[in-house]
């Protein structure tokens, strides 16, 4: 017998498929084996068993040994694996590398096991044969139950060793290993039983009832969508099936996950980057030993190997963080809808805001639409208010407060309440707006936000390339007055601090997070803490529930619209709604305060009115006439070396190359070129870039050629890869 094995290796050189002999082990598809590889031996992965192999049998190598004593992956897996290799030109063991904890592989984190006694004398005939001064043999009998089982450990520490050996030797007690799991701690809450709201209760039918269905559940913020989950998890789980829910990592706070817990006990396996490696590894071990049958976790959790799957979930579908935007690079819907064709099972994306992209698939029957559009304890939005930080500033008001926030949030301390104050930053962003109307510059030929560079003093545009002489006078109104540059959290805790000595400011960004647990020490001062005010960044938008929470500040909302983005109208959409969310979740009113240089932006008008219908109709249309996408596909091939000669011979060839290609598909090609990237270098490396939009119809087709010209233009010293509809351009 033969098997194709790929070998642990993340190198393009050997990343193929190699032959090995297995005749005489007990190994098959999806087993990890240790092989002779050159002069090494190294693991790998069995991706197929066969018969025969076309090369010289006699060269064939024989496989080393199996590493478990189980296979580390599925057959579905392994279909995934080709399937994702070739829509995403990966190599099979960055795809492999996926599938199972990077704690396996290392072999740093060993399986557990735990040594059980059993009893199986006779309590009669034992007590005859103890000496009656063994005080410690006469209490172990005494708490012993025939046939039941014990830890030895805890035997152990309650009646001595002695006694329990004596027990052993005697042949009272059978011992045996039994597998223990380290599980991840969890806060303990009741499982709360509610009974469904009519809206909840369609929307748990409708999912169950049409399986083969990619569903967009598209409620409110507040509306029970986790409950809906819930529901149907359960349903799924009494029919012997198994449930995979995806949750961004940002939002698996321990509330969550302890919910989960309490309705579903030990059948949850939790997976997210917060778990110590033993944990992550001993949850994963639970799944693929189908001891457990529901999955909790961060986007790598759509690779849990569960089997017989009954229902796919995506919470916060619209979520940027489910998209892999480096190596291995895949979008995680491809993958849940490679999944649910492949066990005939439904899909659930789940939103209060879903994409664009996801809208428009339900606006076209793609996907199944349901709707929930009220909070389920009956309450208003809150109020979103705009104000007009044009008319702060001719009032002479040049600060970065309103004089509403500010007497809003004076409002909030003296009743000894809380805010949150939001500023939606994402990287750096550097637009040029104008200090008197608001103007900002922006690309004549894309409408997308030029981005200030500093390194050679030009604004650029992320999507064409085209460059342009900063602003020095404001084309629309003629002031002089423009500012470059963003607040950052930073600046507003101190400036709250000027006006509000007395309170407590807190502050969140990726800069006060970055130690574990961090973020939930945060949180709970606090939720713990009235007055006091947290500022942050996006981290503090999404899915926190705090009941004293009644002013929301958005500090600089444009901050978030004049990204240099296709996608910033909607991401600032989302974004403040979210935000929104948070005001106002008990009896007290909530109250939403948006500082804006912009205030006639239509995207503001409909966040006010929280008419998600009216801005996804305005805004596909811009889309559509903008040939972006989801109407076009945005394709980048990203070239980066320390030889800037080497690097441009190679983009060279491979624009040649495409531009034959675009010849072919003429009409397929909205957009082609090939220049220095925006960030022309990173640590000593020269970046250059090719962009292609294309148009919808032959993409896939199109896509793969691209693939082979990057096969075909391969040098081991430039690296270069295929970005689709990436999210940062830089
Ligand atoms: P969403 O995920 O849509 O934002 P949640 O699932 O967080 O909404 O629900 C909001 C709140 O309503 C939660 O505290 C939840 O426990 C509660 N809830 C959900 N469904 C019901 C129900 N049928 N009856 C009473 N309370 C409910
Ligand atoms: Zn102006
Ligand atoms: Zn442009």
């Amino acid at each position: 017998m033969f098997a194709e094995v790929i070998v642990d290796i993340s190198a393009s050189a050997v990343d193929k498929i190699y032959d090995y002999d297995i005749t005489g082990f007990d190994v098959g598809e999806g087993c990890r084996v240790l092989v002779p590889f050159g002069k090494f031996s190294i693991e790998g992965f069995i991706i197929r068993v066969k018969e025969t192999t076309d090369y010289d049998k006699s060269k064939v190598k024989k496989i080393l040994k199996p590493v478990d004593d189980f296979p580390v992956i599925t057959k579905e897996m392994i279909e995934l694996l080709h399937k994702m290799c070739k829509f995403y030109h990966l190599r099979y063991i960055d795809v492999l590398r996926l599938f199972i904890p990077s704690e396996m592989r290392t072999g740093k984190v060993k399986s557990l096991s735990k040594a059980v006694l059993e009893f199986v004398g006779n309590k009669e005939e034992i007590f005859v044969k103890i000496r009656k001064n063994a005080k410690n043999q006469l209490n172990l009998l005494n708490f012993l139950e025939k046939n039941k089982k014990y830890y030895k450990t805890d035997l152990n520490n309650a009646y001595s060793l002695v006694a329990v050996n004596k027990f052993i030797e005697s042949g009272y007690l059978i011992e045996k290993k039994e597998d223990y799991f380290r599980s991840p701690d969890f806060l303990s809450v009741e499982n709360k039983k509610v009974k469904h709201s009519k809206l909840q209760q369609k929307a748990i039918d409708e999912i169950l009832s049409k399986r083969d269905k990619t569903h967009l559940l598209f409620g409110v913020t507040g509306s029970g969508k986790t409950e809906v989950y819930m529901s149907v998890i359960e349903n799924i789980i009494k029919e012997g099936k198994t449930a995979i829910m995806l949750v961004p990592e940002i939002s698996l706070t321990p509330q969550v996950l302890s919910n989960f817990k309490a309705r579903f006990k030990d059948l949850v396996a939790i997976l997210h980057s917060g778990l110590s490696s033993g944990e992550r590894f001993d949850e994963w071990k639970r799944i693929r030993l189908n001891q457990a049958k529901i999955v909790v976790g961060a986007r790598s959790a759509i690779f849990a190997p569960v089997q017989n799957l009954g229902v796919i979930i995506i919470d916060e579908e619209h979520e940027q963080s489910y998209n892999s935007e480096s190596n291995p690079r895949y979008f995680t819907k491809d993958v849940a809808e490679f999944r649910k064709n492949y066990n005939k099972c439904p899909l659930v994306l789940g939103s209060a805001t879903p994409s664009l992209d996801s809208f428009l698939k339900a606006d076209r029957g793609i996907y199944n639409l349901i709707e929930m559009p009220v909070r389920i304890n009956g309450k208003d939005m809150p109020k979103i208010q705009i104000v007009d930080m044009l008319s702060e500033i001719r009032a002479g008001n040049t600060g970065i407060f309103s004089r509403t926030l500010l007497y809003e949030l004076d409002n909030c301390i003296k009743n000894k309440k809380q805010a949150m104050l939001f500023i939606n930053r994402r990287g750096f962003s550097s637009f040029m707006r104008c200090m008197d109307c608001g103007y900002v510059a922006k690309c004549t030929d894309c409408d997308v936000s030029l981005v200030y560079h500093k390194e050679d003093n030009m604004l650029k545009c992320h999507y064409c390339g085209k460059r342009y002489k900063v602003l020095t006078k404001c084309p629309s109104c003629g002031s002089e007055r423009i500012k470059q540059g963003a607040v950052g959290t930073q600046k507003i805790v101190e400036t709250l601090k000027t006006y509000f000595p007395d309170v407590k400011v807190l502050r969140m960004d990726n800069d006060t997070t970055s130690a574990k647990n961090s973020y939930q020490k945060i949180l709970k001062e606090f939720g713990e803490t009235k007055p006091a005010i947290l500022v942050g960044t996006q981290m503090i938008a999404k899915g926190h529930d705090f009941k004293d929470v009644t002013v929301v500040g958005i500090v600089d909302a444009d901050q978030s619209l004049y990204q240099s983005d296709y996608k910033s109208t909607e991401r600032t959409f989302e974004l403040i709604t979210q935000m929104a969310g948070r005001a106002g979740r008990s009896d007290d009113e909530g109250k939403v305060i948006l500082q804006t240089y912009a205030p006639r932006h239509y995207c503001y008008k409909f966040i006010a009115n929280y008419n998600y219908k009216g801005f996804y109709n305005k805004e596909i249309n811009l889309r559509e006439t903008a040939l972006f996408p989801p109407f076009t596909t945005i394709i980048r091939l990203l070239f980066t070396s320390e030889n800037n000669d080497l690097v441009l011979e190679v983009v060279k060839k491979c624009y040649n190359k495409i531009f034959d290609l675009a010849n072919l598909y003429k009409d397929d090609f909205v957009y082609y070129d090939a220049m220095k990237s925006p960030i022309t270098r990173i640590k000593n490396k020269y970046r250059y870039q090719i962009l292609i939009r294309l148009k919808k119809d032959r993409e896939f087709e199109i896509i793969n050629k691209i693939y082979s010209v990057c096969d075909e233009c391969y040098n081991h010293k430039v690296s270069f890869f295929v970005e689709i509809n990436p999210s940062s351009m830089t």
